[in-house]
């Protein structure tokens, strides 16, 4: 009989990624004007603000062409773990290399009551390219096994508990996401997955977008990446419901 191996993640908090894994950026705190004014005027979706030279994980692509430019002023380390439930978190400033987590309370207490056992998740790709899905989808394969913890994606959003949302919200999936939302019961938790659902992303301001739907409800959680990565995701999710927290 043939062995093959060991063939999933056991510790999805600690398991190693490669070293040039894009993940969590550090800033040096003598980073210059001049190279902030530099770098901020390269970056192709102004995730580096002009003045105090901060990257928005939420907008950046991870393109890292910053880093190649001034690459003793900023570098991205391999950390993976960078959703979070405040927008605010994913503002990375000079000179922090502190570790992006969850603020605990801003986590909905009927979420952990409710969920912690078993997540059923529903997700809609409102504009998306296909990346965030597929390793939304590869977050449950063999390797990943995010099922381990009760977390798997159904196909209706009567069976759900929350939707993630993949894409930049087109004015096209407007109503479709709105109608797929309210036909999940209550509570139910939103999540999204990538730069183009917490930003817009390269497509932000497009008049093909709609992002009111973003705008106007309360989200649980934002996993950021051009995709996202199967542990950044797992990870997040596994934050909010409270699962080996640390
Ligand atoms: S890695 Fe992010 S911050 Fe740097 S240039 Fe690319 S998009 Fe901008």
């Amino acid at each position: 009989m043939t062995s093959h191996g060991r063939q999933f993640i056991k510790d999805l908090r600690t398991q190693s990624v490669s070293a040039l894994f894009r993940g969590r950026p550090v800033i040096s705190e003598n980073i210059s004007a001049e190279e902030i004014k530099a770098v901020s005027t390269l970056c192709p979706v102004k995730a580096i603000d002009s003045k105090s030279g901060s990257i928005d994980l939420g907008r950046c692509v991870f393109c890292i062409e910053c880093s190649f430019m001034r690459p003793e002023s900023i570098r991205f380390t391999n950390d993976f773990r960078i959703a979070t439930n405040s927008r605010e978190a994913l503002i990375v400033n000079p000179g922090n290399e502190n570790t992006i987590r969850l603020d605990e309370a801003k986590v909905r207490r009927e979420i952990r009551k409710l969920f912690k056992g078993a997540l059923k998740l529903r997700q809609v790709s409102a504009g998306g390219d296909n990346s965030c899905e597929m390793e939304l989808a590869a977050s449950g394969n063999v390797n990943f096994d995010f099922g381990r913890y009760g977390i798997e994606f159904v196909a209706s959003p009567r069976h759900a508990d929350g939707i993630v949302i993949t894409g930049p919200v087109t004015e096209n999936m407007e109503k479709a996401l709105n109608i797929c939302y309210n036909a999940i019961p209550t509570p139910r938790i939103i999540i999204l997955a990538g730069t183009d659902a917490i930003s817009g992303g390269i497509f932000e301001g497009s008049p093909a977008l709609n992002r009111k739907f973003i705008e106007e409800n309360h989200i649980d959680l934002y996993v950021p990446g051009n995709p996202v990565h199967p542990l950044t995701f797992i990870n997040g999710v596994m934050d909010l419901l409270g699962i080996n927290c640390n």
